[in-house]
């Protein structure tokens, strides 16, 4: 892979460490996704770190379920995330389910109860969250907290047996209700759930909670450095009290670094399985969504995510990423491998009146003017074509140089034309442009006798194929100052997507496939959609535009 990671982080430089100083003699990493949701961008960076720190350092990494939650998690979300992960470029050493340990966790559970460390609570689950106390008072010790070891050990087999109703008691770790770090006072790590789990079926019905069960997993894989992110540093210490206390063999070392957050995004599988739920987007794989298969839908490549991930880099505080900057990785991956053709979004019908009807031409012209090795292309034309409406005013304002009545441009890679009359509709609108052209001025004739201030780009009307275009804007506007600190459902951008009918021209897109990249000629690179094409039509997606004022800060 190209982009390979070279630069130093201090993820790394505890690797080094630990493998300098003999702690570990390779490394094992894991990406532990939960399968109630797509990826997303910000599981992309884990993804990037995980799989990138195991390569470089010759180490393993595992794809692992955590699926200790029946109720939220569906096999729908795990071929996805297998789909995700290989397309991001990315194959993982072995293939987990955290529900393939539940025997060995009910034993380590069983064996906390043995040790005097964790015992059935019958409080409920408000009486819980009240005993706990807060961050400056400590809380109670529950009611149940002295039951005897039998009689933990009775209860608990009875709550794995079926016999107690959800939410009726739970096994909690017995440790200090008086600390002051919460997650100490007697976390629960068995909850009753009478639900089919996509893998183990109805055997369980009783699950292991998350602060429980992550420990557990990354020592019984043997994970060395288990990353997480930033919020689950308050945990680490309770993570290694699991680890000690259950008495796994391996010791796994957890580090945080900080999540990836992009503006104009939100980044939270709830919230996005909100946005498709409220059908706000059509779909996980909306090309709007900041999820993997939305990005890829859209024409995204994973070399500029990777790119993109390696650019932001770990760090250990919190920030906010510009969107815009992965725009520029994927315009730098896109310029040299998208094919350019023209394409005309918004069409006007340009008609050249001394152009003879029955005559038409193939017009060599080259994909990239600052490329020769790029080659050229055949472009038919011929007295009818179409042209943006944008290109032409019939009361130009100043400085537009572009066509209008009496004014001459050049036809890219075609011929100057001069406009001089207009058709218009009942409502006054101009739906016709008529000009007269120069057979002297054609492009790559070497003429020089006087020159014009535009080019503008067209499609031959006979042969061009139908298109839709649709042109995107952030499904979010959390930058937008009257939407500051509003609900993000709140923030939905009413204009996010723009549909178009046009034309593009025929040779080059004629052998288009879903997901073939193009860069059309002033109007961005655009990637045929996977959902709408049919044999009949051409969808293009624009995956950027191709320019913005955006420069990344090296
Ligand atoms: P979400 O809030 O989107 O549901 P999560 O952390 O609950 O995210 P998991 O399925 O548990 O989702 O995530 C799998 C891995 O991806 C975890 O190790 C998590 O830390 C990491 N991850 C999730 N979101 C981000 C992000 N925005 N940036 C970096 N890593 C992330
Ligand atoms: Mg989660």
């Amino acid at each position: 892979m190209s982009n390979e990671n070279n630069s130093s982080n201090f993820i790394k430089n505890i690797i080094i460490n630990d493998l300098e100083t003999g702690k570990h003699n390779g490394i094992i990493t894991r990406f532990p996704p939960e399968p109630n949701g797509y990826l997303h961008i910000g599981h992309a960076k884990s993804i990037c770190l995980n799989f990138g720190l195991a390569k470089e350092f010759n180490g393993k990494v595992n794809l692992r379920f955590d699926d200790t939650n029946p109720i939220k998690e569906d096999v729908e979300y795990v071929n996805s995330i297998k789909e995700d992960v290989k397309w991001l470029g990315f194959d993982w050493n072995n293939l987990y389910f955290a529900s393939e340990y539940f025997d060995e966790m009910y034993n380590r559970a069983v064996l906390l109860i043995k040790k005097g460390k964790a015992y059935v609570c019958d409080l409920t689950p408000d009486e819980i969250r009240e005993y706990r106390g807060t961050l400056t008072e400590p809380g109670k010790d529950s009611p149940y907290r002295n039951r005897s070891v039998e009689e933990n050990l009775e209860i608990f087999e009875k709550m794995k047996n079926g016999e107690f109703k959800d939410g009726e008691k739970v096994l909690r770790a017995k440790i200090d209700m008086s600390s002051p770090n919460i997650n100490f006072r007697d976390p629960i790590i068995y909850r009753i759930a009478h639900a089919t789990h996509h893998n183990t079926g109805d055997k369980w019905c009783i699950y292991p909670m998350y602060a429980f069960a992550h420990p557990l997993e990354d020592a019984i894989e043997g994970i060395t450095h288990s990353i997480c992110t930033l919020e689950f540093a308050d945990q680490r210490p309770l993570y290694d009290w699991f680890v000690a206390e259950c008495e796994m063999e391996n010791v796994p070392r957890q580090i945080e670094f900080a999540r990836l957050n992009l503006t104009n995004t939100v980044m939270s599988k709830r919230k996005l399985k909100q946005l498709v739920d409220e059908r706000v987007t059509d779909g996980w794989d909306d090309p709007r969504m900041p999820t993997i298969s939305g990005v890829r839908r859209r024409g995204y490549t994973s070399e500029s995510i990777r790119n993109f991930c390696q650019e932001i880099g770990v760090a250990k505080a919190d920030s906010k990423v510009d969107s815009q900057l992965l725009d520029h990785f994927l315009r730098e991956d896109l310029q040299p491998k998208a094919p350019l053709a023209m394409g005309i979004l918004k069409p006007l019908k340009l008609v050249i009146t001394n152009y003879p009807e029955d005559q038409s031409e193939m017009l060599e012209i080259e994909n990239n003017t600052k490329d020769e090795t790029k080659g050229t292309r055949l472009v038919p034309f011929s007295r009818e074509l179409y042209i943006e409406q944008e290109d032409f005013m019939e009361d130009p304002i100043k400085k537009y140089f572009r066509l209008f009545p009496g004014n001459e441009v050049r036809l890219k890679g075609a011929y100057f034309v001069k406009c001089n009359d207009i058709i218009k509709d009942e409502n006054g609108n101009v739906v016709e442009v008529q000009c007269t052209y120069d057979p002297e001025t054609k492009s790559g004739s070497g003429f020089t006798g006087r020159k014009v201030k535009a080019t503008i780009h067209w499609v031959d009307a006979k042969t061009a194929v139908p298109c839709e275009f649709r042109l995107f804007d952030p499904l979010i506007l959390d930058d937008a100052p009257e939407n500051e600190g509003k609900h993000f459902l709140e923030q939905i951008n009413p204009g996010s997507i723009e549909i178009l009918q046009g034309f593009a021209e025929s040779v080059q897109i004629k052998d288009a496939k879903p997901l073939d990249k193009f860069q059309f000629v002033r109007n961005g690179f655009f990637s045929v959609d996977t959902k709408y094409t049919t044999d009949e039509k051409l969808v293009f997606n624009r995956i950027v535009p191709l320019k913005s004022s955006f420069k990344p800060s090296k």
